[in-house]
């Protein structure tokens, strides 16, 4: 287990409004004035620091939240995007050009999966899909044009957990950067101290936790997120997706009740997966020391956060688990929806939704059964009583 604690290094940020206002000013400019026509074209052209030019690339709002989220990882810097799914493709994008080839996880999120397999393709960037824990597979995949291993920590739907260590081993032989989504599991892991060179998050999930946006991030070094904004070659510059200054600032807020939210996710998730297993629901979760990777996720993870809020359970198909979701979200356990980290529980059958994208023979190979269930688990305070009513859904269905 790791020392790391990235609830007190953002707490060590401490950012206040130009009138001492204890959030930072929500600063709706889209441009800024400059005093010194000479310090225009020189921030412009990346010559001068210091001055804010245009939103696009930086605004004072979002450069407040990247310093929280540089914090939280321990990178030396950040940048906020619209979507989680721009913060992955402008990071991918600004790695990668045509006749580069990029190793990636079979498991990645299905909207991840189809930008490598369908539009990457599209552009002449080669993609091989291996199965991340096996590193003999991964070694074999690299090939001498390699520049990108991309993994998430925690994957979709199975909760397999990365060796990010190994991978950033395999990566460095290879001479490629190792990118790391770690969405399902902020806190509970660090990506970048465990050896990536880039972390990515989809902050429409635990992040904000609200459910009430979409947003991104990427945390790197200086040089990468500068390379980003770049004006002449910049993604992150170039294709837009900057995050609004008002959301920023929202999410900023919501930053700091992170590691608290993600105390009660895990405490709640842990419950369900014990007493699924104990009437005979076979459920999935990293923190049984019967899963897979349990010891590899106690290696890795941070001290402090538990084992993440999320939870499947295997209901072999997909008409069982669509008549336990329809009838829990009757006697009001959660939404039937997708989407993650919400203080509510949300659970979807993956195969039918979130990992639609990823065809039927990448979803067998990884193990996943069509009727499975994916929890994200809520805040509930009584999560025996949420239980009870679970168990109630199961036996109307004669499922126990
Ligand atoms: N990464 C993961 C692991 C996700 O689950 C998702 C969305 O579900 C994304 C990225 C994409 O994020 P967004 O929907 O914010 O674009």
């Amino acid at each position: 287990m790791n020392k790391f604690d990235p609830a007190a290094a953002i707490n060590a940020v401490q950012q206040t409004s130009a009138e001492r206002g204890i959030n930072p000013s929500i600063n709706d400019s889209a441009t800024f004035t400059f005093e010194k026509g000479q310090t225009m074209t020189d921030t412009f052209h990346g010559e001068a620091t210091g001055s804010y030019l245009y939103s696009r690339n930086w605004n004072p709002s979002a450069t407040s939240l990247c310093r929280a989220l540089a914090a939280m990882e321990g990178t030396e810097a950040a940048w906020v995007t619209g979507s989680g799914m721009a913060a992955i493709t402008c990071t991918l994008l600004q790695c990668l050009q045509n006749g580069d080839h990029c190793v990636a996880s079979m498991t990645v999120y299905g909207g991840t999966f189809a930008f490598l397999n369908n539009y990457c393709r599209r552009l002449g960037i080669d993609v091989t899909f291996v199965d991340s824990t096996d590193f003999e597979e991964v070694k074999a995949a690299c090939k001498p044009n390699t520049k990108v291993i991309y993994t998430e920590t925690m994957s979709n739907p199975l909760l397999r957990i990365s060796n990010i260590g190994k991978l950033r081993e395999i990566a460095d032989k290879a001479g490629a950067k190792l990118i790391v989504d770690n969405t399902f599991s902020p806190m509970i892991f660090s990506p970048y101290k465990l050896g990536a060179h880039i972390v990515v998050y989809s902050m429409t999930k635990f992040i904000n936790g609200k459910n009430d946006c979409v947003a991104g991030a990427i945390c790197a070094d200086q040089a990468f997120i500068d390379s980003l904004v770049d004006v002449n070659n910049g993604t992150a510059m170039l294709l837009g997706p900057v995050l609004d200054s008002y959301r920023a600032t929202s999410i900023l807020k919501n930053l700091y009740t992170l590691h608290v939210r993600m105390q009660q996710h895990s405490r709640n998730a842990m419950y369900l997966a014990e007493k699924f297993n104990e009437i005979g629901i076979k459920a999935t979760y990293p923190g049984l020391p019967t899963h897979i990777d349990h010891k590899i996720m106690v290696e890795e993870m941070n001290e402090g956060f538990g084992f993440g809020g999320m939870l499947a359970i295997d209901l072999i198909t997909a008409e069982r688990a669509n008549a336990l979701m329809e009838l829990m979200q009757k006697k009001g356990i959660g939404f039937l929806a997708v989407s993650l980290g919400y203080f509510r529980t949300l659970f979807s059958c993956s195969g039918k939704s979130t990992s639609s994208e990823v065809p039927d023979e990448i979803q067998h190979k990884m193990g996943m059964s069509e009727g499975l269930l994916r929890y994200s688990v809520g805040l509930d305070h009584d999560i025996a009583h949420t239980f009870e009513v679970i168990k109630e859904c199961l036996k109307e269905l004669k499922f126990i």
